[in-house]
């Protein structure tokens, strides 16, 4: 995979502004100043879109214990690999702003202030489709008796995508939780009954009922039961603020907090919820940005 580097100050403000930091050391302490002051980042090239995800690689300084992003309203901590670069997933929201933006990184040291700077990066729009789709008229407009359900459903979700993740669980090299064939794509508009709806936040897998339905990468269970969207539903914390969502399935093999491996069986295929036929609806959050499975996986099997 070819990569490329951002360098977002020209380089001779670069080099004033060592020299004056070096002279400003020099004079209050006569230390040497260590030449690589700099923050340095790495992402892939071509077009970031809505719903990416994108691996952040940044090089610091040894001195530097602490390594943090910033992006629209997402806050982050990077974790420092065996070679020592420092490294997170960044998500792209499905409805994140089209156009310029600023990523900010942030480097803490045991002394001193913290090393900041701040990365360009630009979002493209990205062209989809719209569906057509008919369900039961319940999950268009749903009965005022199941309002107070809805409600606290939607809560309990947002406190779970919103509470802290634990430490990386994810690995390098995850698999698809069915060999379906996708059938309707992330970010699709749908049109239900005739009324516009938000995207598609998920990937729909055309699976059998009963098809067993793995988890993708190691993670924990943070919740395994029935909702009134996504009828039966298993969501996995891999970590790092990474979240997987497995909706509409006929039967639950797993049980909250429980630790799943990579290819763990957590249920199987169903027609649960608001759906036209039996299929894997797979969602992924990463630090709450509502990202597209297919771009996780292919992130997380690029060769490095
Ligand atoms: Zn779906």
């Amino acid at each position: 995979m070819s990569s490329c580097e951002y360098a977002p100050y020209n380089r001779r403000m670069r080099l004033l502004r060592v020299i004056a930091a070096w002279l400003a050391v020099a004079m209050v302490s006569g230390a040497p100043l260590d030449a690589q002051d700099g923050l340095r980042l790495r992402v892939r090239d071509g077009l970031i879109q809505p719903g990416d995800v994108v691996r952040l690689d940044v090089t610091a300084p040894p001195a530097v214990t602490f390594v943090s992003a910033q992006w629209h309203d997402q806050t982050f901590p990077l974790e420092r690999n065996p070679a020592g670069t420092w490294q997170a997933l960044l998500g792209i929201d499905v409805d994140a702003p089209i156009g310029a933006s600023e990523l900010r990184v942030t480097g803490r040291r045991a002394a001193g202030d913290p090393l900041e700077r701040a990365f360009p990066v630009e979002i493209a729009a990205k062209q989809v489709r719209t569906r057509r789709i008919r369900v039961n008229p319940k999950f268009v407009n749903p009965p005022k008796t199941e309002l107070a359900r809805i409600k606290k459903e939607t809560e309990e979700l947002a406190a779970i995508f919103r509470s802290p993740s634990s430490g990386r669980l994810w690995k390098d090299g995850a698999v698809r939780p069915v060999e379906g064939v996708a059938v309707s794509g992330f970010g699709v508009r749908s049109v239900l009954n005739g009324e516009p709806r938000g995207p598609h936040t998920g990937l729909d897998l055309a699976a059998g009922t009963g098809t067993p339905v793995h988890a993708p990468t190691p993670g924990v269970v943070v919740a395994a039961r029935p909702f009134y969207f996504s009828g039966n539903t298993v969501i996995l914390d891999h970590g790092q603020g990474l979240y997987s969502t497995m909706a509409h399935l006929s039967v639950i093999d797993v049980t909250e907090g429980q630790q799943v491996a990579q290819g763990t069986l957590l249920g199987k295929v169903g027609a649960t919820g608001r759906v036209t036929g039996p299929h894997l609806h797979w969602a992924v959050r990463l630090h709450g940005a509502r990202v597209d499975p297919l771009s996780l996986l292919d992130v997380l099997n690029a060769a490095r």
